[in-house]
């Protein structure tokens, strides 16, 4: 019975042991652009943001680096990375934004917090207005307080682990016009409970459709309202929907191509490919399952 027994041990490290060096790799790469610059409820924001993706990195074994280098949005360093975070602020510079529509018209992924999708007639950018959903920011509450938010889908990957509803900690809430809602291509997974209204002090929102986090289901990109001041990281349950978003954002729908299949059929291959070919690489052949799914 013991032989049996190492037997079958011996067979299931014979099986798993291509999968254990693989998972030493990082599973995907992450580059997160923020400024440490100009409002300060944005900077306290971004200093919380940091830490905790980089603990979700351990956790997950995939690769996070962070910068407040712009000039970084280029093509040379998008392609190795599978994911991108804006988490306080936007491109100005027009090759820097170019360089940005190029990598999310072929397949990049994109994460946006709160500021990182503000646009008005000033910021210029129609593309932007366009891949956010249509929607131009249009009004905020002040001060930053908490809300009950609303969870559209409990289905998609992002929201699966999330109640009904939930109390979102204290953020300064946008409401766009149109409601990107109204666009066809846009999925939106959690809105601004109504009942909140009227709020605010200064500043009150009283009424209108307020979605809060959403996919334009026409990229890879997920943008998330949340991202004023130092409370934002306060609920667990919200925690883990930045979690899903990540790893969902950081693994769905990665293309890879057939000729690069049978290079991934051990872990000492998938050791020899360079960083830079993750970007098309980076999911296992079709018969191995990825390391994360919805419901894990
Ligand atoms: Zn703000």
């Amino acid at each position: 019975m013991i032989r049996f027994l190492l037997s079958l041990l011996f067979g299931a490290a014979a099986v798993l042991s291509p999968a254990v060096t693989l998972a030493q790799q990082p599973f995907f790469r992450v580059l997160a652009f923020y400024t440490a610059k100009g409002e300060p409820d944005h900077i306290a924001f971004a200093e919380q943001a940091l830490p905790f993706f980089t603990e979700l990195a351990k956790k997950h074994n995939f690769y996070f680096e962070s910068t407040t280098r712009w000039e970084h949005l280029n093509a040379q360093k998008l392609k190795g990375f599978q994911l991108v975070l804006w988490i306080n602020d936007f491109p100005i510079k027009a090759e820097q934004r170019a360089a940005f529509q190029d990598y999310m018209t072929h397949g990049g992924a994109w994460l946006g917090f709160h500021v990182s999708a503000y646009n008005d007639e000033s910021t210029r950018w129609p593309w932007f207005v366009d891949f956010i959903g249509g929607a131009v920011f249009y009004g905020n509450n002040w001060p930053p307080l908490p809300a009950k938010l609303i969870v559209d889908d409990r289905s998609h990957p992002v929201t699966h682990h999330l109640p009904d509803t939930f109390i979102s900690p204290a953020n300064e809430w946008y409401i766009w016009k149109p409601s990107p809602r109204l666009n066809k291509h846009v999925k939106v997974l959690l809105t601004l409970d109504p009942k909140n209204y009227p709020i605010g002090l200064k500043d009150t929102i009283t009424a209108g459709d307020l979605p809060v986090v959403w996919t334009n289901t026409a990229y890879r990109m997920i943008y998330m309202n949340m991202g004023h001041g130092d409370k934002i990281f306060a609920s667990a349950e919200q925690n883990k929907l930045f979690e899903d978003a990540i790893l969902w954002l950081g693994t769905h729908n990665n293309r890879v191509p057939e000729t690069q299949l049978s290079t991934l059929s051990t872990g000492a291959e998938i050791k020899s490919i360079e960083y830079a070919n993750l970007w098309s690489t980076i999911l296992l052949p079709k018969t191995r399952r990825p390391l994360w799914e919805p419901g894990e």
